[in-house]
């Protein structure tokens, strides 16, 4: 008899697998694929998944070395990660090893052991029970951890306390807290439990169509618009779904995942939530994913790469949020959590929701297709009402930093009447160009296509693409004129234009500049969400998810960014940023106003989008695409290459796109390769080729013959190239 081979997925950029030998004493009827297996790889020793066991290899069995060890008696892949990871390898054209390296947590990766699930806890030490908290009314957040932990003398689970990992640190460091492991999760609530609301007619019959549903594979999209009440109705399936004994998978944006959602979770489950996002440390990583595939937690929150989470009972995936940009992965193992959460539901049976104010023109495709049920919710809860849209025409107006004169009036209307203000500007920094006024110079970033951004706290020109930065020039380089001025605005100038207006009331602007260190981000969205700062100012990171119930007035400084612009995504992320900021306003008893100042008031988008609302303007966007053979109603799939200089990116594409015309597959075109929009980027040019298609098969078939072919190609030595399937962008 032969031997059997191992062939496993190593964690290397190459589109293959590896064969190995079994290691010397291996019993191989306790081989199973989904386990790790340590093997000799170059120089190193590197953690291997083993897919398969195999009689065949294409390599002669003297030339293959045998595998160090098997790591674990038990895969700590289920069957159906493996699939699904195996499958996404595949669709989105990703080596097998590195599509496994993003399925697991690091520790993992590294060799540790996935069972004996441990949670740290935190508890006061004998020296943190005798702090006097009133002494740290300049550390609010640590006193509020002492208060909290004080109320659980055996210690509180990680997730169970709102502060971020500094936060802990630093009370860790003075010896006031110490960390103890519990082999199990507690349920440990002080929050006060919080019960379900009465659903409004539009909710009842989505929840009764969606519970009809809980036994198999069942896709909804759930279109309620910004306050209708779809949390609410997650929610309420998600207890059934526990009632059941099964658990349930909930994935938000990065932005989305708030301490408020997560309150919300726990005030009304009150049992252990297994909570993943970027900004915990490996070892929470690996604790949060140890509870979900035990099962210990029943509810798993997490952004983009949850969907890799592994799940003991699993009986029901919601999506939030499911139009966000940030679902899909835009490096390495570009896969959209999205579409893999379908992908996954089906796989195992069970139902799936997506759920959003504003769909992606994909989800509503799906819909029109009969793909997927949908169900709405077109009004806002209890007495709130969707605030009314202005449409401001800044062409004839002078502008104050970017501010018109009706628009500062209404803002004193709304101030005076005691109502928040938020202003949504999506960009930071305080101009977005230093100009010469004799000679029209425009600062340069050196190693980009792209204008620098001036910083007005550090003095500094700033590339916000390749993070490059300079002291701002005094002189201009060309003239030597010193008439060098700031031209548009970014948030930092708006900021300065409001205290300079406003000096009475207080304001808060949320952008990457203010919110660099861990925790800042909450503790601004915290006192934004309280009132007490009138003024809120801010990039899209004020826009998402949050819940400010006094804001009355949302006014959109610049709408026009999106209206032109090359990407075909553009309008539709334009229209969803719009919905999304201006469900902010009137969440609450009062009605909210909504004024967008734009040059272009007559925009057919913008207008459809202001007087018929999302549903009509998406409407009118997807029959724009499926006219203009764009996506949803075609499949596309970006070639990307970028080398240092401009002429080598094209050649390869030339290549490639020779490689297709010779494959004989017919009903993919090809259209480039051309450079990229910013053709420069960190110094590296970048070029693309598009490869279109009405037949998702044929797409793969193409491209899966592309990828051999494109790794043996000699042009293909001097670039870096991708492939992304399904682009969330196209520049
Ligand atoms: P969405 O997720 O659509 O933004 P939420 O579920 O967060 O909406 O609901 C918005 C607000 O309305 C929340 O404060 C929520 O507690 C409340 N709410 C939800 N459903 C109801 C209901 N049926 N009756 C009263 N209030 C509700
Ligand atoms: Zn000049
Ligand atoms: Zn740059």
């Amino acid at each position: 008899m032969t031997e059997l081979l191992l062939r496993l997925a190593v964690p290397t950029p190459l589109y293959r697998s590896f064969d190995y030998l079994p290691p010397r004493a291996c019993n191989p009827a306790t081989l199973q694929p989904g386990q790790r297996v340590r093997v000799p790889f170059g120089r190193r020793n590197v953690v291997g998944i083993l897919l398969e066991t195999t009689g065949e290899s294409g390599i002669a069995r003297e030339k293959l070395k045998h595998a160090t060890a098997i790591i674990d008696d038990e895969p700590i892949l289920s069957a159906e990660l493996m699939a699904m990871v195996q499958w996404a390898s595949a669709y989105y054209h990703c080596p097998i090893g590195e599509a496994m390296a993003t399925a697991l947590p690091v520790l993992l990766r590294r060799g540790d052991s996935p069972d004996a699930p441990v949670i740290t806890c935190w508890r006061l030490t004998a020296a943190g029970r005798q702090v006097d908290v009133n002494t740290l009314a300049r550390a609010r957040r640590q006193a509020a951890t002492l208060n909290l932990l004080a109320q659980h003398p055996d210690g509180l689970a990680r997730d169970a306390i709102d502060a971020p990992a500094a936060v802990l640190q630093a009370l860790a460091d003075k010896g006031w807290i110490e960390s103890v492991a519990h082999s199990r999760p507690d349920v440990t609530d002080t929050t006060p439990a919080d019960t379900p609301h009465t659903l409004n007619a539009d909710q009842q019959q989505a929840l009764t169509t969606m519970l009809a549903s809980l036994d198999h594979f069942h896709p909804c999209l759930l279109e309620g618009v910004t306050g209708s009440g779809k949390t609410e109705v997650y929610l309420q399936l998600i207890e059934k779904v526990l009632s059941r004994g099964q658990q349930v998978l909930l994935l938000v944006p990065e932005i989305g995942l708030t301490p408020q959602l997560v309150t919300r979770f726990r005030q009304r489950f009150q049992i252990p939530l297994a909570i993943l996002h970027s900004g915990l440390n490996d070892r929470e990583r690996l604790t949060a994913w140890q509870q979900a595939r035990s099962g210990a937690a029943a509810i798993v929150i997490g952004t983009r790469s949850a969907i890799f989470t592994p799940l003991a009972r699993p009986g029901l995936i919601v999506v939030d949020e499911e139009h966000d940009a940030s679902l899909k992965q835009q490096d390495g193992f570009r896969y959209s959590a999205r579409d893999l959460a379908v992908w996954r539901a089906r796989h195992l049976d069970i139902p799936v929701i997506l759920g959003s104010a504003t769909p992606s023109l994909e989800s509503l495709y799906n819909v029109e297709q009969g793909r997927y049920q949908h169900c709405t919710l077109p009004e806002r809860t209890g007495n709130a009402r969707m605030p009314d849209f202005k449409v401001l025409d800044i062409r004839n107006q002078p502008l104050e930093d970017g501010l018109s004169y009706p628009l500062l009036d209404a803002i004193r209307a709304h101030l005076d009447a005691h109502g928040q203000v938020l202003l949504f500007l999506n960009r930071r920094g305080f101009a977005p160009t230093l100009m010469c006024y004799e000679c029209d110079w425009v600062a340069e970033c050196r190693r980009c296509d792209a204008r620098m951004t001036w910083h007005h706290a550090d003095n500094h020109l700033h590339c916000h693409h390749c993070g490059s930065q300079r002291p701002v020039d005094t002189v201009c380089p060309q003239c030597n004129s010193t008439e060098l001025h700031p031209v548009g605005q970014g948030t930092e100038r708006v900021g300065q234009a409001l205290a300079e207006r406003f000096p009475d009331i207080e304001r808060i602007r949320i952008d990457r500049d203010t919110t660099r260190r861990k925790g800042e981000l909450q503790a601004l969205l915290a006192q934004a969400e309280s009132g007490e700062r009138q003024l809120l100012l801010g990039t899209q990171m004020l826009a998402k998810g949050h819940h400010f119930p006094n804001v009355t007035l949302v006014a959109i400084l610049d709408a026009d960014h999106g209206l032109f612009s090359t990407d075909f995504r553009a309008s539709e992320r334009m229209a969803q940023l719009i919905v999304q900021v201006a469900g902010r306003a009137g969440r609450h008893e009062r009605r909210g106003e909504v004024i967008i100042q734009t040059a272009h008031p007559d925009h057919p988008l913008l207008q459809q989008l202001v007087t018929r609302g999302y549903p009509a303007f998406a409407r009118a966007a997807l029959a724009e695409r499926q006219a203009a053979g764009l996506p949803p109603a075609t499949r596309i799939a970006l070639l990307r290459a970028e080398a240092a200089n401009a002429q080598e990116p094209i050649d390869f594409l030339e290549d490639a796109r020779q490689r297709v015309s010779d494959s004989g597959i017919s009903g993919v075109e090809a259209w480039g390769p051309v450079p990229a929009t910013m053709e420069r980027r960190a110094g590296r040019y970048r070029a693309q080729l598009l490869l279109q298609s009405e037949q998702t098969g044929r797409l793969q078939q193409l491209l899966g013959l592309l990828v051999r072919q494109l790794e043996g190609l000699k042009s293909a030595r001097r670039v870096r190239w991708s492939i992304d399937v399904d682009p969330a962008d196209t520049y």
